[in-house]
């Protein structure tokens, strides 16, 4: 296959999916995965001894059997993880990606398990390996297979990211390929409002997007509903920027120079003798002020909330089984 004699060889690749519970969906999906990795294998973009690993993340439906029996019947090629309790999307990621690692993988693809991404992206993506990328984002160019709120909280979620300085990948979320070495770089971080996908580019890695065309979930429903999206927003924010602070700061500047305004013209009131009028102004004043200071404080909570997690420094995950 390879011509090239500077191309890296093909890998031993290991595919991460988060799984939480996806009874409906993991049937089909393995069934395509394992397909998926045997003609990568075929065709030399993968080498021999390629995976899936399922990071169980605390389902409490019939997942982990089904990914039991598959490993059953697949030793080698279905590989699983489970966790002892739901440990959040993220986190079953870097399971994935850290043991993937310690079992010697070259080089790890993660997507979710409903496979609503582009199939077709992934040998792309070992190509790109092969050329020496260490980082390959999945890049959604279309979503209309995805519903209209949350193509809209998607977009909103990603301006926002922009606007507050954070160097993310537009329209990338979970789906990508990271070379051992990458890998490797990324247990180096050890806090636990894990953000990926403000991590991964922060790192600097060569890296570069394929294309991912979007589809409808063929199986089980979104696990990923508004409240967490917006949790997800809030980590990604809190976790990679300080402009909120600054924002807040800015903002009591300006409010010092108001409140001079008003001293003033409370004095040219007194000294003209219509200080009663205040009474009004004062008011407004005081649920200005108040709210600003309200503001000021939820988002100093915010951070200390995060310095709260962050020094506890507890385990991310509690692993209950391993499967190989
Ligand atoms: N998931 C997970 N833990 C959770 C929620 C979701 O591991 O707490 C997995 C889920 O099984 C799926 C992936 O994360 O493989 C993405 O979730 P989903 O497809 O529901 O989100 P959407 O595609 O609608 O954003
Ligand atoms: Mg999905």
């Amino acid at each position: 296959m390879s011509s090239n004699e500077n191309e890296r060889p093909a890998p031993v690749l290991a595919i991460v999916c988060p799984c939480y519970n996806e009874e409906e969906a993991l049937p089909g999906s393995l069934e395509t995965l394992n397909g998926l990795i045997g003609s990568l294998e075929d065709e030399g973009l993968a080498a021999p001894g390629s995976y899936m690993l399922i990071v169980n993340d605390g389902s409490v439906d019939g997942s982990w059997h089904i990914i039991e029996e598959w490993h059953r019947r697949h030793p080698a090629r279905v590989k699983g993880l489970s966790f002892a309790g739901n440990a959040g999307h993220q986190n079953a990621i870097m399971a994935g990606m850290s043991e993937a690692y310690h079992l010697g993988a070259d080089a790890v693809i993660t997507m979710d398990v409903d496979l609503q991404d582009e199939l077709e992206a992934v040998p792309r993506m070992l190509r790109d390996y092969r050329r020496g990328y260490d980082v390959v984002y999945g890049v959604k160019v279309s979503r209309k297979a995805d519903p209209i709120l949350k193509r809209m909280t998607a977009s909103a979620f990603y301006n926002l990211q922009k606007r507050m300085g954070i160097d993310i990948v537009n329209n990338h979320a979970d789906f990508r390929m990271m070379s051992r070495a990458a890998v490797g770089a990324l247990e180096q971080y050890e806090e636990r409002n894990l953000y990926l996908r403000g991590i991964i580019p922060q790192m600097g890695f060569r890296s570069t997007t394929e294309e991912d065309t979007i589809r409808e979930r063929q199986a089980g429903h979104s696990k990923y509903n508004l409240k967490r999206m917006l949790m997800l927003a809030v980590d990604g924010v809190t976790s990679f920027s300080v402009r909120p602070m600054y924002s807040i700061f800015a903002l009591g500047i300006l409010y010092l120079l108001i409140s001079l305004g008003i001293g003033i013209y409370v004095i040219v009131s007194l000294v003209s003798g219509n200080a009663e009028h205040g009474w009004s102004s004062m008011m407004l004043s005081i649920w200005f002020v108040g709210a600003t200071m309200l503001m000021a404080l939820g988002v100093v909570g915010l951070y200390i909330g995060k310095i709260f997690t962050e020094v506890k420094r507890r385990p991310r995950y509690i692993i209950g089984e391993r499967l190989y």
